[in-house]
């Protein structure tokens, strides 16, 4: 098997996790949240640079590559201006691939003023499927739900890549699987991580 047909077969065992993921909260706690096609402040949990700190994996940024490519919705403007927003997220707020990238925040591109999540329904990250408004805690999907999600994805992202990925902030990664990038920046992440996990 290619590298590219392992790649295609561990992104769509990536969508199952996601959806069955994401089905889970919907049915047994989204009812109790706050209604988004209401908040009087839509989508401020995603471009709240103060507040977001969303990370996500190589296989997660090629999904929401093949996302954006696939989606009819968007002229080839909208898809660039995706990835513009991106690499200027990553000036914007400094994000790096070193040091603590959890605590690097940032306004996230993905989000659109009229669609809202442009990868909502095939690549949302596991954080933003379990977010949402609550009024009271108990009602909030318990943390381990989460965290067996990302733990799934940590084991196909080894499948995929064996060591050759982190977890990093959402817009540098975007900048990192761009279709119109030249790939020698991953390439050399690539290689400073498999040589830190030997
Ligand atoms: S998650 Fe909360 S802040 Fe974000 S759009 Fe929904 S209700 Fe509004
Ligand atoms: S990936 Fe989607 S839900 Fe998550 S922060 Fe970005 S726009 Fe919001």
């Amino acid at each position: 098997m290619t590298a590219l047909c392992k790649e295609q077969l561990l992104l769509a065992q990536l969508q199952r996790v996601k959806s069955a993921y994401q089905s889970f909260i919907k049915l047994n706690y989204e009812h109790r949240a706050e209604d988004c096609a209401t908040c009087p402040t839509r989508g401020v949990c995603c471009t709240d640079a103060h507040f977001v700190n969303v990370q996500i994996t190589r296989l997660e940024a090629v999904a929401m590559r093949e996302t954006l490519e696939r989606t009819p919705r968007l002229t080839d403007a909208e898809r660039r201006a995706v990835y513009a927003r991106a690499r200027l997220a990553v000036e914007r707020y400094g994000l790096r691939a070193s040091g603590d990238t959890f605590a690097q925040t940032y306004a996230c591109p993905l989000y659109d003023t009229q669609a809202g999540c442009l990868v909502h329904r095939r690549a949302k990250p596991a954080p933003c499927i379990q977010q949402a408004c609550y009024e009271d805690w108990p009602d909030l999907p318990p943390a381990n739900l989460q965290t067996r999600t990302e733990h799934r994805v940590e084991q196909l992202n080894r499948e995929a890549y064996g060591a050759a990925w982190a977890w990093l902030p959402t817009p540098l990664w975007l900048t990192l699987v761009d279709p119109e990038a030249d790939g020698a920046e991953l390439e050399r992440l690539a290689r400073v991580w498999s040589t830190r996990r030997k």
